[in-house]
């Protein structure tokens, strides 16, 4: 696609990737189909090509309206479109870059509860004692084994959230390396990978948080970094992403995201007879970060059936369940949408659990079934 991105926009590191990958697509349109919002909605302009169209004329022509926004708004981020897309488009890395370019534009009110929404998510000390105030009615947590170094060293990131919401992810996840010979360091998060200002188009406080994350954790000097939600494990691998060449940030953020994996790459060789399955009917759920992010769709599959446990085919598994970031609070009517969706598939062979490998996917899911949601790996406690 044709581009004249113009003025001083064009010389930043935004505006260049920008022309870049607005060039790249050559508007064939079979991304369409794989778009959720697409199929839900049934309009160009909330398709990938129809958003890239908004976006190039925002930043050529400064041409937008209130209606752009919404366009862009009603994204999901799930980057399905770029898995699918045969040009490569960093559909992604645009849709951030449009969507910074817009945020003045809105209207007040909106840029008050989006700021407001993203101070809460990302305060800690308040998010800390609402998680508290859960696991005193909902979570009994499980104690960790005694840590000791044979195979190597690792850091586990905590993440924000899910200390909170769901203790016992990580402390299975500690019990799981230890017994299989590792030393584990937990990096106690008192801030947000980036992630939520990222999605909020906040994208200075992303950055400063980046710069902090990065910062601790070189220091830890780790074989491996490994992230048990799939959203963050996505933001951290694109870490890289994030700075220009001549940038002093930029080597050390290649070396962070290069050290990052899943927990699920990381047990994909490892020996697991030592965990036996479990007698219990179980439908795996692959969030997008995993699928069309972390481009590892299947391995997860692979681990659970190596382990003894039949899994069936679930329909639409490309498309995403609705979370999606915050993409529930500001979007509740598609978010609930795709979760009725994505619940009618998992649950046809009726299952006793629902797994998943992201935090955000889980609470997401709990919301609208019954059956347990939890994180695959506490299948191996
Ligand atoms: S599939 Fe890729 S190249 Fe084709 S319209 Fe969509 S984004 Fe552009
Ligand atoms: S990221 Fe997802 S919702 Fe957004 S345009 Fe691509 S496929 Fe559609």
């Amino acid at each position: 696609m044709e581009t004249a991105i113009k003025g001083e926009f064009a010389k930043t590191l935004s505006g260049m990737k920008a022309d870049s990958i607005i060039r790249s697509c050559v508007h064939c349109g079979f991304c369409l189909a794989s778009c959720p919002t697409y199929n839900i909605l049934s309009n160009e302009l909330d398709s990938p090509r129809g958003r890239i169209y908004l976006i190039k004329s925002a930043l050529e022509d400064n041409n937008f309206s209130k209606s752009s926004i919404k366009h862009l708004d009603q994204c999901l981020t799930c980057r399905a479109c770029e898995t699918i897309c045969p040009s490569g488009v960093q559909y992604s890395q645009l849709a951030d870059i449009g969507r910074e370019f817009l945020e003045h534009k809105r209207p007040f009110w909106q840029k008050i509860y989006r700021n407001s929404v993203r101070k809460f998510i990302t305060n800690p000390i308040l998010f800390n004692a609402i998680g508290w105030m859960f696991r005193q009615s909902k979570t009994k947590v499980n104690s960790v084994l005694k840590l000791e170094k044979k195979n190597g060293k690792v850091l586990l990131l905590e993440g924000c959230v899910q200390p909170s919401l769901a203790p016992n992810i990580n402390n299975n996840i500690k019990n799981i390396l230890t017994k299989l010979g590792y030393e584990v360091i937990t990096s106690k998060q008192s801030q947000c990978c980036g992630a939520i200002d990222q999605h909020l188009s906040a994208n200075k406080q992303a950055l400063v948080k980046i710069k902090n994350n990065i910062n601790n954790w070189i220091k830890l000097d780790v074989d491996v970094i490994i992230s048990s939600a799939s959203g963050c494990g996505l933001m951290v691998k694109d870490y890289r992403l994030m700075f220009a060449e001549n940038d002093k940030y930029y080597q050390k953020s290649k070396e962070i995201s290069s050290k990052t994996i899943d927990i699920a790459e990381f047990l994909a060789d490892k020996d697991l007879s030592l965990f036996k399955k479990q007698d219990v009917k179980i439908s795996y759920q692959e969030p997008c970060t995993l699928q069309h992010g972390q481009n590892i769709a299947g391995l997860t599959h692979k681990i659970l059936q190596k382990i003894g446990y039949q899994l069936t085919v679930i329909d639409d598994n490309h498309i995403c369940c609705g979370s999606a970031g915050t993409y529930s609070i500001f979007q509740p009517k598609l978010a609930k949408k795709l979760r009725d969706n994505k619940l009618n598939n998992l649950q046809k062979n009726q299952p006793e659990i629902i797994v998943t490998s992201n935090i955000g996917c889980l609470m997401h899911l709990q919301k609208g079934t019954k059956t347990p949601v939890k994180h695959w790996t506490e299948l191996l406690s």
